[in-house]
């Protein structure tokens, strides 16, 4: 295995872990500011981070969305953990 030369880091929206980007899932919002994963990991605009199914409910507890993205974001928690789970088996 070789060593990536750059590693940002990034935060969790969960668990406040900060991690590899490789590790994490990127979310943007789209048009309704819904947050959706984005599966590019390259989508323009403000972008959230999370790093496991669990850390949805996390975040959205801590109104971690709210404060990534600088405005009321309605999270469809069920919808997205179904999407975290079908990006996880991929
Ligand atoms: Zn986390």
């Amino acid at each position: 295995m070789t060593e990536e030369p750059r590693r940002p880091l990034r935060t969790c929206l969960g668990c406040g872990k900060k991690q590899t980007k490789v590790l994490l899932r990127r979310l943007v919002l789209d048009e309704k500011n819904q947050p959706l994963f984005d599966r590019s990991q390259a989508a323009p605009g403000r972008g959230a981070y999370l790093c496991g199914p669990g850390c949805l409910q996390a975040a959205v507890k801590r109104k971690a969305f709210h404060r990534a993205f600088k405005k009321d974001v309605a999270v469809d928690v069920p919808n997205l953990e179904a999407a975290f789970l079908r990006q996880t088996n991929d």
